[in-house]
């Protein structure tokens, strides 16, 4: 008698009803009745189909407990317990996958010193030392990385230029775009620009280049004065916050033709996610706030352990809360945490790899050295090749056939996967010194968070499903954080 137990999936429930989110499929499934009263039967013990319909017989009308088991197992939610559960299928590309972002480490010099950047601190795994990468990207690398792009790019190209701090290289930004621009009309294809930057440099010249040339714009910042000057301090020891804060006014004044947003570090310090986001959209007026935990080796003061999870975790469900408030009643909220996630959900988004780097998304160092992403830009260890030379393809192949979902004990069973696929290889090297090693650390405060945003799906869906429409139109670039 085969016995059967709970499947690959998660259970969550939404506005009252039970759903299952399937991930072999990443899929979401609303649980009826009988399907409901089937994964009861399992939830504790392990039952033979014989036992649950027999349990069943007297609630549900003849043959429906069978066809509810079958139709469970297809899609998994329900298996064998003499079946081993099954890994999922390692499927690799066959040939290149077009690059549709490239991000460019204009300089990789800072006129910020913030006390957490893993750019300059004990966490670093660049060489700037010694020559090895110069302090500012040349017209001429710049030049030779949008053929790169464009090379390598389908009919859409996204370029995003970054640093170190990326307006100390404003010049070469500036000439960069005009020549992408023609390039790119040259060739048929469309090219598009974002940047990153902690605006203390933003002067009017730039504000009004930005706004011409439609860039999407982040803005590095922490928050209220108090937490952005704690670690976002100038060389001197001096915070940031009076500098920066009336540029920000004045870019979200004059460049109103793409929505700015904020992009949040969190310390254990500097926790207070609701006051943030209440600061940046109410008092500076950012259209939207993404958060993110630092990156940062286990010992330093502001990592994260166990307990900073939890409490994100905690400031992050409240907020969701609002987010869901505002979109069951068509409104904005501009917390772009939940945005993404429920975009993903919606879209049915699988990863095989966490996220694009090293094939869809690429670094570049000032240099000119490929990398697999700008945190890893410059690091010999993590070169795919130069934007002269090209890509390296066998190393290029050799990354993906180590690094996907498949590779990774623990995700291989884990329902987040999907979503998660073993976490930022940036942030598993600086923790386990390898990329190769899923973010076990953090499972617990990912799988907790894609379960709010499923629940947060769950109603949207039920209530106001024309809200997620929007997640079938947007086609947006990887951004990089
Ligand atoms: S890192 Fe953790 S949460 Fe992410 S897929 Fe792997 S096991 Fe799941
Ligand atoms: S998630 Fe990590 S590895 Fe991927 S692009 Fe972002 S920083 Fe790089």
């Amino acid at each position: 008698m085969s016995m059967l137990q709970p499947g690959d999936c998660h259970a969550f429930e939404a506005g009252g009803r039970r759903f299952l989110y399937l991930a072999p499929s990443a899929a979401v499934m609303a649980v009826d009745d009988v399907s409901a009263a089937v994964l009861d039967e399992v939830a504790l013990r392990s039952r033979s189909m014989e036992e649950i319909v027999a349990d069943l017989s007297e609630r549900f009308p003849d043959g429906a407990v069978g066809e509810s088991v079958d139709e469970l197992l297809k899609v998994r939610a329900l298996r064998r317990i003499d079946t081993p559960m099954r890994r999922p299928a390692k499927v690799l590309p066959l040939t290149p996958v077009p690059l549709s972002t490239m991000v460019l480490n204009v300089t990789n010099q800072c006129n910020l010193s913030c006390t957490y950047c893993y750019e300059y601190g004990e966490d670093k795994i660049v060489q700037t030392e010694n020559g090895k990468q110069p302090k500012m990207m040349t017209e001429q690398t710049a030049r030779e990385s949008v053929d790169f792009l464009l090379r390598e790019s389908g009919k859409d190209a996204h370029m995003t230029f970054f640093g170190g701090e990326t307006l100390l290289n404003f010049r070469v930004l500036k000439t960069t775009v005009a020549y992408a621009i023609g390039q790119a009309a040259a060739l048929g294809k469309t090219i598009d620009f974002s940047m990153t930057t902690n605006a203390t440099l933003l002067s009017p010249e730039v504000i009004d280049f930005l706004a011409e040339h439609r860039f999407g714009v982040t803005i590095s910042m922490d928050g209220p004065p108090d937490l952005q000057n704690k670690f976002r301090v100038f060389h001197n020891g001096a915070g940031s916050y009076d500098i920066m804060a009336p540029k920000v006014k004045a870019l979200i004044a004059k460049h109103r033709s793409r929505p700015i947003g904020a992009r949040v570090t969190l310390t254990r310090d500097t926790l207070d996610v609701r006051r943030i986001y209440d600061h940046l959209t109410q008092e500076l007026g950012f259209w939207e706030v993404g958060f993110a935990p630092v990156t940062a080796s286990p010992d330093r003061p502001h990592a994260f352990g166990d307990e900073g999870f939890e409490q994100v975790l905690s400031e992050f469900r409240a907020l969701a809360q609002d987010y869901l408030a505002a979109a069951l009643e068509n409104r904005h909220h501009g917390f772009s945490n939940v945005r993404e996630t429920l975009g993903e959900i919606h879209k049915g988004a699988s990863k095989a790899w966490p996220c694009g780097a090293g094939f869809g998304l690429l670094g570049v160092s000032t240099g000119g050295d490929v990398a697999l992403c700008h945190r890893f830009a410059g690091s010999d260890d993590h070169k795919l090749g130069t934007v002269k030379d090209g890509i390296d393809r066998s190393k290029q192949a050799e990354f993906l056939g180590t690094h996907h979902v498949s590779d990774k004990t623990d995700c291989q069973t884990c329902w987040a996967r999907p979503l998660c696929a073993g976490g930022c290889y940036h942030e598993a090297h600086t923790r386990f010194g390898t990329t190769n090693k899923p973010n076990l650390h953090y499972c617990d405060w990912i799988r907790g968070w894609t379960d709010t945003c499923l629940q947060i799906y769950g109603q949207i869906a039920q209530v106001n499903p024309g809200f997620l429409q929007q997640f079938e139109d947007a086609n947006e670039a990887p951004q990089p954080s």
